[in-house]
């Protein structure tokens, strides 16, 4: 082992331990047992977080808080106890720390200063709700809260109408109303999922289309924690029911597109309609309708 080897060996070890959305159960034996053996554990919320430790029975050295108000301090003071060959856990209210919650910038300090950190698996709102929520896996982002703003959020969203794969964000229940609404309005009518509640006694999915979003999600029904889902462009209907996209014998591009139109789409829409039936690109339709029109 060289000299700095040595120095490095001698440094703590920070370990990213994600803890329950509800149910207390999910924690996991490892993440436990990491709690029970590190000297420190910085927390979102101290009080929060105490009762947690409490119930499985954990007494860290040093206790101490670590939130985006005072990241910088606290990471100041995790960075320096690593350095005194301490060891410790960062670990936020529920969940994967770092997912819409306090320690990002405490992990990329520690990336960029070759300091170890290890993260645990475990549990977290974004995965049980993509999994559950039936939409497609093979490609989603996520994009966790919207912005408070309507102006903001309707603009996010436009960024995100033509992604195909599945979207999911966090929402609180004073704004999945005003949330679904702009949804609506921008995306139109897609699949949504709204996961409640997840890994508690009222876990519930709620599922149908934008469209019946009131229906489907009445005010007494807008409580507790949510994550919503919605599918991606291409799995929503392109064109309305009545157009049929199908191709007829003998018909050309043009001829296709103007159908379509005829039919109630417009432009944009039939085109799109006829890429998809007739498995060429969207640039192929469009050079097609310059040479005939
Ligand atoms: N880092 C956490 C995680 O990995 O799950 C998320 C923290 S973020 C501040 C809190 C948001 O996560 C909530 O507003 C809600 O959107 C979602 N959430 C957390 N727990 C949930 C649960 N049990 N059921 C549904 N959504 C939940």
């Amino acid at each position: 082992m060289n000299r700095k080897d040595l120095h490095q060996s001698a440094r703590g070890t920070l370990y990213v331990v994600p803890t329950p959305i509800g149910n207390l159960e999910d924690i996991t034996l490892r993440a436990l047992r990491v709690l029970k053996e590190v000297h420190f554990i910085a927390a979102e919320d101290t009080r929060h977080t105490k009762k947690l430790l409490n119930h499985f029975d954990i007494h860290p050295t040093e206790f101490f808080s670590y939130r985006e108000q005072n990241s910088r301090e606290a990471g100041a003071k995790v960075r320096a106890l690593l350095e005194q060959g301490r060891s410790g856990a960062v670990v936020s209210d529920a969940g994967m720390p770092a997912i819409s919650d306090p320690g990002r910038q405490v992990i990329a300090d520690l990336v960029e200063l070759g300091f170890p950190f290890v993260v645990l698996p475990g549990p977290s709102a974004l995965l049980t709700a993509l999994v559950g929520s039936g939409l497609a896996t093979e490609a989603f982002s996520f994009h966790g809260f919207l912005d408070r703003q309507t102006k903001g959020r309707r603009t996010t969203l436009e960024l995100l109408k033509m992604r195909r794969e599945t979207l999911v964000f966090f929402e609180s229940p004073h704004r999945i109303e005003k949330s679904l609404e702009d949804m609506h309005a921008v995306f139109g009518d897609r699949q949504v999922v709204v996961a409640r509640e997840l890994t508690k006694v009222h876990e519930h999915y709620v599922r149908g289309r934008l469209s019946e979003w009131s229906a489907l999600l009445p005010p007494e029904a807008m409580r507790g924690e949510m994550v919503v889902l919605i599918e991606g462009m291409t799995a929503a209907p392109e064109y309305p029911e009545t157009a049929d996209a199908g191709l007829l014998e003998g018909e050309s591009v043009a001829q296709h597109v103007r159908r379509l139109m005829d039919e109630g789409l417009d432009k944009k829409e039939a085109m799109r309609a006829v890429a998809k039936a007739r498995s060429i690109t969207r640039r192929a339709v469009y050079q097609s309708l310059l040479l005939q029109e």
